[in-house]
């Protein structure tokens, strides 16, 4: 069963903010490990359940790997920017991003549940670029006045980090615009804190007149908890379409077993491969990146082992384009 109250609100303070205490839990030795020692500007952020999933004493584990703040972080990498998929350039009220025809963007909020060290949002101007009260009306008079948009992005940080009480505000004036079609909602929270997937937030995505999508975030097999296939099968249950996108990471996902066995896990749970992207150049992520000919290399592995719906489309984000580039 999914969680009936909102017990996730605390295990989100409980979530592991301390590389120490973090280590500790995974038996690992801090000592042995290239960690920064200056203070972090995108601190750690690991929720229980996401540190649960991972192999005790391997610092080598993918999912740690994907939290934990090493020293490359500080490398500087040719090619690499504050903001490499030009976002800004694309903000058309504060908070909106209105890149692609038809669909548009929403900063949320700059909150997440967990802190991703690839993220490629990590030098992102939250405080600047958010969803307030105040700009609420601006962005609902910017989809009113765009016919063509269909599709509106819930994006961040994370947007189910929202309450229920705003969350449900959100959908039901999004709900008002007649020419909108779909939410879409891109989140971590499945993988990362599937406990948030409760009956209420349930509910409300239900009573949503417009199609809901939910795209997770998972980068490797061992994401895909029974905890994330409940909450799945409940939203699928609610109508809720699920998809899924990656990012290719060096030392995480960039061998051909792990991405086909993401998608038959991912399969099995409900949830169909959507994106796996090329990493976009964030000052801080170089040590992820994989070269593009592995990338192909890789999508090659999968179509000669898994039926086509489960091989996702190789994407990589280029500044200034229509759409997301598709790589063959
Ligand atoms: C990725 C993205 C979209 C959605 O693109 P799809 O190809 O429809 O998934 C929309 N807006 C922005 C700003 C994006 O970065
Ligand atoms: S925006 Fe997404 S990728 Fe970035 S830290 Fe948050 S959950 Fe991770």
């Amino acid at each position: 069963m999914t969680s009936k109250t909102n017990a996730w609100q605390p295990m989100l303070a409980q979530a592991f903010s301390n590389i120490a205490a973090l280590c500790d839990y995974l038996n690992l030795d801090m000592a042995d490990l290239p960690i920064p020692e200056n203070k972090l500007d995108f601190p750690l952020r690991v929720p229980r359940h996401y540190a649960e999933l991972m192999e005790k004493g391997n610092p080598h584990d993918p999912l740690l790997r994907q939290v934990l703040p090493i020293t490359d972080e500080y490398a500087t990498y040719p090619g690499y920017s504050q903001d490499p998929v030009g976002d800004l350039a694309a903000v058309v009220q504060p908070g909106l991003l209105h890149k692609y025809h038809g669909r548009v963007l929403l900063i949320v909020t700059g909150a997440c549940a967990i802190h991703c060290r690839y993220c490629f949002r990590r030098n992102f101007p939250y405080n600047e670029q958010q969803l307030s009260r105040d700009t609420l009306d601006n962005t609902l008079n910017y989809l009113k006045s765009h016919l063509e948009i269909s599709e509106i992005i819930l994006s961040g940080g994370d947007p189910l980090l929202f309450s229920d009480e705003r969350l449900s505000d959100l959908i039901q004036q999004l709900n008002s615009v007649p020419h909108l079609k779909r939410i879409r909602i891109h989140t971590r929270i499945p993988v990362v804190l599937p406990a948030r997937i409760t009956p209420s937030l349930l509910a409300l995505l239900a009573a949503s007149e417009k199609k809901v999508i939910i795209v997770t975030h998972a980068n490797h097999g061992n994401e895909v908890s029974p905890a994330m296939a409940t909450a799945c099968q409940a939203l699928r249950q609610n109508g809720v379409t699920l998809l899924n996108q990656s990012v290719l990471l060096a030392g995480v996902n960039v061998d051909g077993e792990t991405l086909c066995q993401l998608s038959e896990r991912l399969f099995n749970i409900g949830v169909l491969p959507y994106y796996l992207h090329i990493l976009d150049k964030a000052n801080g992520v170089g040590h992820f990146q994989t070269a593009e000919a592995h990338a192909l290399a890789l999508i090659d592995y999968l179509r000669q082992h898994l039926p086509g719906y489960l091989v996702p489309k190789l994407v990589k984000e280029q500044a200034g384009e229509q759409h997301k580039t598709p790589i063959f």
